[in-house]
Formats: structure tokens, C-alpha cells, sequence
């Protein structure tokens, strides 16, 4: 089991594009085991490779709920093909912006097209939570994060609060 650091905002690197992955090798298997480790320690429902500070287009997904038997799902270059026009809402945190939640609003149906963890195309359709959550990771992988959603106003406000808190607690550590 190998559970990585979660980079945090304001750390540029989130801001990265991710680039493709052209083979899933030994590399990406170990990368994509690590990211799951580290997001069922975290106990978040989805993580980019960018948030551990890996620039791959991966990112992995459980939305099963905690009684439920764990549903893994890892998506390797995901591109959305289609969405729906119906719109879901949810409140969403993000592992790499602590202590924030933001109401977006989002397709409520996706259509996604992927590389699975054997190298072969695939396609996935996503409702629901499912949906919501593929699509706050796919956009990790452009850089874009949930605090976009917001005006520049109240981004720049919470993005000095993260930091201060980052801050204080270097000092506390120290
Ligand atoms: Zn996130």
C-alpha cells in the first residue's frame, strides 16, 4: 500500500494540463494502485494523478457508498463524448481544497469514452453522482478546479483563507 501526499490550492501544479498516456506500462499500474490507495485513505470518491503530482491524464473513482462493496473505476485518457442537457446539482469538496464545499451545477448524464487499466478502449455512461464526480476529475486534468465555478471575488478571498491555513499549519508542524 503506498498512500501519496494530496497536493493542496494554491499549488500551481494543480493548474498543469495533464498529457495522454500512450501505453499503460508497469509506470502507470503502479501510479494508478497508489492513486486508489490514496484516495480510500483519504476517503474521497475520485482523484486526478495531477493531485499527487503526476501530469497522466488517470484518474480514479468509487462512489459506492461505505456498506456497499467497493466499486473501483479508473479511467485512463478520458474524453466526454456527450452530454446530457438534463443537469444535476451537488455540493461538491475537493481533496486538494480542504474544508470547502461549492454547489455546482453539472450534466447530469455523460458519455465517456476511455483506456482501461488493459490498455483497450472503452466506454462508460455516467448518472447521477457518478457523472458529477467524472467530470470534477477529468477537469483536474486540465487544470481546472471546483473554485473556478466561483467569481473571481470569492476565489481570490478562499484562495488567501487556504493559504493562511497552509501557513499556520507549516507553523504549527515547525
Ligand atoms: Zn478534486
Amino acid at each position: 500500500m503506498s498512500v501519496k501526499e494530496i497536493i493542496t490550492v494554491p499549488d500551481e501544479i494543480l493548474r498543469k494540463h495533464s498529457t495522454e498516456v500512450e501505453k499503460v506500462g508497469k509506470n502507470e499500474k503502479n501510479l494508478i494502485k497508489n492513486l486508489f490507495d490514496t484516495m480510500y485513505a483519504s476517503k474521497g470518491i475520485g482523484l486526478a494523478a495531477i493531485q499527487i503530482g503526476v501530469p497522466k491524464r488517470i484518474v480514479v473513482i468509487d462512489v459506492s457508498n461505505k456498506d456497499q462493496e467497493k466499486k473501483p473505476i479508473c479511467l485512463i485518457n478520458p474524453i466526454i463524448l456527450k452530454k446530457s442537457s438534463e443537469t444535476s446539482v451537488y455540493e461538491e469538496g475537493c481533496l486538494s481544497i480542504p474544508n470547502t464545499f461549492i454547489e455546482i451545477e453539472r450534466p447530469k448524464k455523460v458519455w465517456i469514452e476511455y483506456i482501461d487499466q488493459n490498455g483497450k478502449k472503452n466506454k462508460i455512461i455516467c448518472d447521477g453522482l457518478l457523472s458529477t464526480c467524472a467530470q470534477h476529475e477529468i477537469q483536474h486534468c486540465d487544470g481546472k478546479l471546483i473554485i473556478d465555478f466561483l467569481s473571481k471575488l470569492k476565489k481570490d478571498f478562499l484562495i488567501k483563507k487556504l493559504s493562511k491555513q497552509k501557513n499556520n499549519n507549516q507553523k504549527v508542524i515547525v
